[in-house]
């Protein structure tokens, strides 16, 4: 049976190409019952969310996906159940997005150097609602024919040594984590599995990450293997984080799993929704 519990997803209000309403929608006729929108460092589309899924029947759970740097690497921190009005998070999220226009501009730059011009009005163009990221600029690389889509684009011009790579610092995991928890959240490390940090720095950072006051883990993502559910469902166990699930949908086509087509947590798993009614009388 595939979960009803999707706990990780966007809109157009950052990377997604479904409004806040479509993406509820969606998820409800593909079964999902509990959503959390997760936006990359936004939160606009919750009120549009909430409306929706209210009229659907479902339960969306307030988001947001939190761009850090840890070490010299970008993490991604969920936080649920956030209060999006807790100035500090609203703050600090206002601050991770001015960074982001930023970068934008350096990107477009680096870009103009390597021949490709106009990137930053091209971006922009995807970028109507909320935040500016890679994926707006892989849009337009798209558009212009400079890749056939948007895996290959990352690969050509957006990661590290690549034209349109950008070094950028983003919040620190302590800020992140704190104006989670301060806004009466809980904070989840975002898909592991895809951060290339080694075994000992990855140990490093879950004990850090619980130090700081985290609470849990993406255990099932779309980016994780059935074997990597595995590992950090045992990860989860020795670092005494709870265990999270969700699809990282950005739109039809844009990952590998649909929603309401997650699998199941990992057997003796403790899910971060434990203390959520509305979610455990789901299961
Ligand atoms: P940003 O936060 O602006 O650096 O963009 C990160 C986003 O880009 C991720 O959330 C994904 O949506 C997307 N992304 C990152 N790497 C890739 C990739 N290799 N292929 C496709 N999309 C990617
Ligand atoms: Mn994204
Ligand atoms: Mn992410
Ligand atoms: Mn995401």
């Amino acid at each position: 049976m595939p979960s009803p519990i999707d706990l990780h997803s966007h809109s157009t209000v950052s990377d997604g190409t479904l409004t806040p309403s479509e993406l509820v929608e969606h998820a409800a006729a593909r079964g999902v019952r509990v959503l959390a929108l997760t936006d990359h460092d936004d939160v606009a589309g919750l009120e549009e969310a909430a409306s929706t899924a209210a009229r659907h029947g479902i339960t969306l759970v307030n988001g947001v996906e939190i761009s850090v740097t840890w070490h010299g690497r970008t993490v991604h921190v969920v936080g649920l159940k956030i209060s999006p009005t807790h100035a500090p998070l609203a703050q600090g999220l206002a601050a991770i997005r001015q960074g982001r226009q930023l970068r934008a501009e350096g990107m477009a730059d680096s870009l103009a150097n390597a021949g490709i011009h106009g990137s930053l009005q091209g971006a922009r163009v995807y970028a109507t609602r909320g935040i500016i990221g890679r994926m707006h600029f892989a849009r337009f690389l798209v558009e212009q024919g400079h890749a056939k889509d948007a895996a290959a684009v990352f690969k050509k011009y957006l990661v590290k040594g690549k034209p349109g790579y950008q070094e950028h610092c983003w919040a620190a995991l302590e800020d992140a984590v704190s104006w989670i928890t301060g806004s009466g959240g809980i904070a989840v490390l975002a898909h592991p599995g895809r951060y290339d940090l080694g075994r000992v720095n990855m140990l490093t950072l879950l004990a850090e990450f619980r130090e700081l006051g985290g609470t849990g883990v993406e255990v099932v993502t779309s980016s994780h293997t059935p074997e990597q559910s595995l590992h950090f469902a045992r990860l989860s166990h020795q670092f005494g984080l709870l265990a999270s699930s969700g699809s990282d949908y950005h739109g039809p086509g844009q990952t590998y799993i649909d929603m309401g087509r997650l699998p199941d947590l990992p057997a003796n798993c403790t899910p971060v929704w434990q203390s959520w009614p509305e979610a455990m009388a789901l299961q």
